[in-house]
């Protein structure tokens, strides 16, 4: 339920009216806007009446919230929230770029291709330490001796840095050594990992799932921010469908649905959406033509020899050229890159 407040509304009349509700159990999630003011209420809302409210004088009018996402929708929170990342913002006017390798196979190659990709304008690196592959012969990444090389290269490049977690029982070494904690398409409904993560304060990257409708994905953002944690930002990555050309179906709509439905900032990996190189620079463009707050992009120096997702990597050169073209579209949808 919201309550929006009228404009002459006093400080004093909305405590009091918090402090009325709260002891009647419910949650008060006070939105200060430009525009507006409102209070977003958790919890059983179905006895208290619109009425009894309207009572108030302070109350402009009062609304029901028909989707079951409260602390994530956009009538809660009308403005866009803006998630600070070790720095640097994400969902306001400058689009972010995440970049760097699938997965961190040395110090060598993560400090380099961090260097390249800061060179061309990206402002958070990417490499996966814990790789969750759909074969267990597959290499499953190089673990806590990858988060050692990820702090490396961020001693080396001042990059904040993002990784994947799979299990709840990594999360103390993530909160110390991760800046934005990835949850992975596999694991977006892992509901005992979401709410594990709600309890801290680390910004959360989480990505859509494998077949998750819009809803579903928004709801296990509320998972984590139910907990506690706001930090949420959104990652459309490709979806499955009939089509099998492309390694999933990049969900462009998905971006407007998501800014129209919740005030979360939300990105787009065009990398696993595609599964090929040569398809990351047209989406990328496309998602940045749409309306989304980034981009996560996997790059690697040496595709060829790449231990995960060679095929889809650009080379650091064709990402710079990608950058530039990115800087001008950005440009005409009234955005910084
Ligand atoms: C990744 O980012 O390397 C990854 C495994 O992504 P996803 O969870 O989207 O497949
Ligand atoms: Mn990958």
């Amino acid at each position: 339920m919201i309550i929006v407040f009228k404009q002459n509304a006093q400080a004093e009349e909305k405590a009091r009216l918090k402090n009325k509700l709260e002891q009647q159990g419910f949650q008060i999630h006070a939105s200060e806007g430009v525009n507006s003011s409102l209070f977003g209420l958790v919890g059983d809302t179905s006895a208290l009446s619109i009425s009894d409210l309207m009572v108030n004088d302070c109350v402009d009018k009062v609304m029901r919230v028909q989707e079951p996402f409260k602390r994530a929708n956009r009538a809660f929170h009308p403005e866009n929230s803006i998630v600070n990342v070790d720095g640097v913002e994400i969902g306001g006017k400058k689009i972010q770029v995440i970049a760097g390798p699938c997965s961190v196979e040395s110090i060598e190659q993560v400090t380099g291709i961090a260097q390249d990709v800061k060179l061309a304008g990206a402002t958070l690196m990417r490499g996966g330490a814990f790789k969750p592959r759909t074969s267990p012969y597959s290499f499953q990444g190089l673990k806590e001796l990858g988060l050692d090389y990820l702090k490396a290269a961020k001693a080396a490049t001042g990059l904040p840095i993002v990784t994947e977690i799979m299990s709840a029982d990594k999360i103390e070494r993530f909160v110390e050594d991760v800046d934005l904690i990835q949850v992975g398409a596999r694991n977006m409904q892992n509901f005992e990992l979401l709410k594990e993560l709600g309890k801290t304060n680390k910004p959360i990257l989480l990505k859509r799932g494998l077949s998750a409708t819009i809803e579903e994905w928004i709801m296990s953002a509320e998972y984590i921010m139910a907990g506690g944690n706001d930090n949420v930002i959104l990652c459309e990555r490709g979806i499955r469908t009939f089509e099998s050309f492309t390694r999933n179906t990049l969900d462009l709509s998905a971006i407007p649905a998501v800014k129209k439905l919740s005030h979360l900032p939300v990105i787009v990996d065009p990398s696993h959406a595609a599964g090929m190189w040569w398809m990351v620079e047209p989406l990328a463009k496309a998602a940045v033509a749409v309306g989304a707050d980034g981009l996560l992009i996997e790059v690697h120096n040496d595709p060829e020899h790449a231990r995960c997702d060679g095929a889809q990597s650009l080379k650091p050169d064709r990402f710079a050229n990608l950058m530039q073209d990115l800087r001008n579209i950005a440009q005409i949808v009234g955005r910084e890159l």
